[in-house]
């Protein structure tokens, strides 16, 4: 038994926020380009209505401009990469996003294609991750970035650890895998990337320095499969009813929290762990992208 140090996204995030609304300021200062970002929202999914709430709101807070682009359910495929293309064209947009999931009527994957590469601010675009697998300088994507800066923020030790990743998906496990075997900090560690064929989970996650659980399943992760001492971050996010709450929900992760945090060195709680990050991270790469746009027109 510990006394776990939580790792607080709220308070990382907040960190990052404040060092980004400063640079707002700064590029007022000098008269330069206010970082935009847009956000395209398809259909009235609840969950998604509440990210890219969030996703807008915060660029208010630190000072970019934002724009919410609702699209209907039925909107059809070619209509939806019309609307990419105008925003891969508009010229005060410095990056957008399109909230995933989609109706199944469209295809995902071409979706994340048509964005630019140059406005690619989730960081799906092959073109980024490719980048990233390459150590070279692009978006991260916005989940496994945040996740990193955390590591970072809390001098997690990383060096010669192994890091168990659970679930590989391409937009949390998958990355986040690539990311902590890179060969620099928050890095540098030994990784095994779990998924649903993989055998005999509990044996390898008891090996496991550092555990990021990205399963999607509620509550998975138990004590009895986390070594003392290990560091834990919950990526999961599923909400439960309780109707003690004013929304009728509360938020729970992948890990079973109270019986794993007493075990571990660092755990990030849900709510207040990842979910923060991934906002700050797509703050992180607008900011980037308006760097990014400066460049290219010096060239
Ligand atoms: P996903 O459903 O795409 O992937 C889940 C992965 O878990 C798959 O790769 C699958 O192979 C693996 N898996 C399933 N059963 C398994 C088992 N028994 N053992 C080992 N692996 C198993 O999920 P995702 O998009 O990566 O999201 C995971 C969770 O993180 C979800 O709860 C999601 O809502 C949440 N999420 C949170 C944020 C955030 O900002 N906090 C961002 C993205 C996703």
């Amino acid at each position: 038994m510990c006394q776990p140090i939580i790792v607080s996204g709220i308070e990382v995030s907040d960190k990052i926020k404040q060092d980004i609304a400063q640079e707002v300021e700064a590029i007022k200062l000098r008269g330069g380009k206010i970082p935009h970002l847009a956000a395209v929202l398809v259909g009235n999914d609840g969950a998604s209505q509440t990210y890219v709430n969030a996703k807008v709101k915060a660029c208010e807070l630190v000072g970019f401009g934002s724009s919410l682009v609702r699209l209907p359910e039925t909107i059809s495929e070619t209509e939806l990469l019309k609307e990419i293309e105008r925003l891969n064209n508009n010229d005060n947009i410095d990056g957008f996003i399109v909230q995933l999931p989609l109706p199944k009527h469209i295809d995902e994957q071409k979706v994340t294609q048509a964005i630019s590469p140059l406005k690619d601010v989730d960081g799906f675009h092959p073109v980024s991750l490719g980048k990233m697998v390459l150590d070279l300088p692009s978006f991260l994507p916005a989940t496994p970035y945040g996740i990193v800066e955390m590591l970072r923020h809390y001098n997690i030790p990383t060096e010669g650890k192994h890091c168990v990743v659970i679930g590989r998906s391409h937009i949390v496990g998958s990355p986040m895998s690539i990311l902590m075997a890179r060969n620099s900090y928050p890095g540098n560690c030994t990784v095994t990337l779990t998924h649903s064929r993989t055998k005999n989970l509990k044996e390898i996650t008891l090996q496991a320095d550092i555990l990021i659980v990205a399963i999607g399943k509620p509550e998975f992760l138990t004590a009895d499969m986390v070594k003392d001492g290990a560091t834990v971050i919950d990526v999961g996010i599923h909400r439960i009813e309780d109707a003690t709450k004013k929304s009728g929900y509360r938020l729970i992760g992948d890990v079973k929290f109270d019986e794993v945090a007493p075990k571990c060195a660092f755990i990030s709680p849900v709510p207040g762990g990842v979910g923060p990050m991934t906002i700050a991270s797509l703050l992180k790469n607008t900011l980037l992208a308006v760097e990014t746009h400066d460049y290219a027109s010096q060239k």
